[in-house]
């Protein structure tokens, strides 16, 4: 296990940055994910870590030592790729032995260890099959165990679950999860799947266009996002962006207002006439018990509740809740919200919302 240490690694493709200013520090035996969308550069940073790219500058350690120079062999790290790359004419055994065959290890020593990876990953009675009589999710967990089984100090995952079908995708999530918690060894994974990296990472470091955005835990980065990037993009349904001008009387958002909690009014500093662009996760958007409110009374109540009226667009009940899509009056904005269980709402109603400011 080792730490990994990168200081503002840069990578450029002829004119092209892909990467830039990439800084962090991941403590030995943490699970780290890097998550952004398509063409953001994680892939790029992670191939920078294995030693499959070069980076145009900036310095990469894997423990205490500079790697810049080091060839990919010689890291002692582990990679996985999201198309498994198994040696086809191979057993699983021998895929999962292979990576020790090569490091001269003693043949009793790779038997056991052959053994006590398949344990861990449930692959004991494929041990004589090759890769072609196996699932996807076979075939991944054999990639996993061939990289295991080398105890590299890195364990770099590139998109792991992206071939496997969705119930798979979850199970072996979470064997993931918990085989990092068994073995500890420090693990760069990278995705554009948010519920990934929200549920994996011990540290989250979002990317957008080469650069970093935020990394922080989860937790902190769902619920302090840095930016509008990053807000949007870790969630789902996303983070609602109502567009709104500060007045004394609080947020007027196409003509409805929504008043404001002093303490977060001492908090932000507000100057009035300036527009904000205001985040609203949509679990924190519930409706009034008295949706059938008419127009001249729901107004009054926003102002003391930081309630809105919203025309329903679209209904989608999931079982454990349900999602509407709906608007401000006279206004094209889809709001998301998201109500637990089960509720009786058609399109074309108007509800009155509260906001959980
Ligand atoms: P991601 O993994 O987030 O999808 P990548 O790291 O693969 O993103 O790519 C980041 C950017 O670098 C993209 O704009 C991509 O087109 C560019 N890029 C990556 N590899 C190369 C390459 N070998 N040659 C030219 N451009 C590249």
């Amino acid at each position: 296990m080792a730490k990994v240490r990168l200081e503002e690694i840069k990578r450029r493709f002829n004119n092209v940055t892909a990467i830039e200013d990439i800084t962090f520090d991941i403590p030995d035996g943490e699970f780290w994910v890097l998550v952004g969308p398509s063409g953001c550069g994680k892939s790029t940073i992670l191939r920078t870590i294995a030693g499959l790219e070069t980076a145009t500058s900036g310095k990469l350690f894997i423990g205490d030592r500079l790697m810049n120079n080091i060839p990919a062999r010689q890291r002692d790290v582990a990679m996985v790729f999201q198309n498994y790359a198994l040696y086809p004419h191979m057993t699983v055994a021998e895929n999962i032995a292979f990576g020790l065959q090569m490091r001269k290890v003693d043949a009793k020593l790779i038997q056991e260890r052959v053994g006590t990876v398949a344990r861990s990953l449930s692959l004991e009675h494929l041990l004589d099959r090759k890769p072609k009589q196996l699932s996807g999710g076979q075939q991944q967990r054999v990639a996993l165990g061939r990289a295991i089984a080398r105890e590299p100090q890195v364990f770099l995952l590139d998109e792991p679950l992206s071939n496997l079908d969705a119930q798979l995708r979850d199970d072996t999530r979470a064997e993931l999860k918990q085989l990092h918690q068994e073995l500890g060894i420090t693990t760069v994974y990278v995705t554009h799947d948010q519920v990934e990296a929200m549920t994996l990472a011990d540290k989250i470091v979002v990317l957008n266009r080469g650069r970093i955005q935020q990394i922080g835990a989860p937790q902190s980065i769902y619920a302090l996002p840095a930016n509008q990037m990053v807000a949007t993009f870790l969630g789902n349904p996303p983070m609602n962006i109502l567009s709104a001008k500060y007045t004394n009387d609080g947020f007027d958002a196409s003509g409805q207002l929504i008043a404001v909690p002093e303490l977060i009014k001492e908090k932000l500093q507000l100057h009035p006439g300036q527009n904000y662009d205001l985040g609203i996760r949509p679990e924190h958007i519930s409706i009034n018990n008295n949706s059938t409110l008419n127009t001249h009374t729901s107004a009054a109540l926003s102002v003391q509740h930081s309630a809105l009226s919203v025309d329903v667009k679209v209904v989608e009940p999931l079982g454990r809740e349900t999602l509407i899509r709906a608007s401000l009056p006279g206004s094209t904005v889809l709001l998301n919200v998201q109500i637990g269980g089960n509720v009786r709402v058609n399109v074309g109603d108007r509800l009155s919302v509260q906001l959980d400011l």
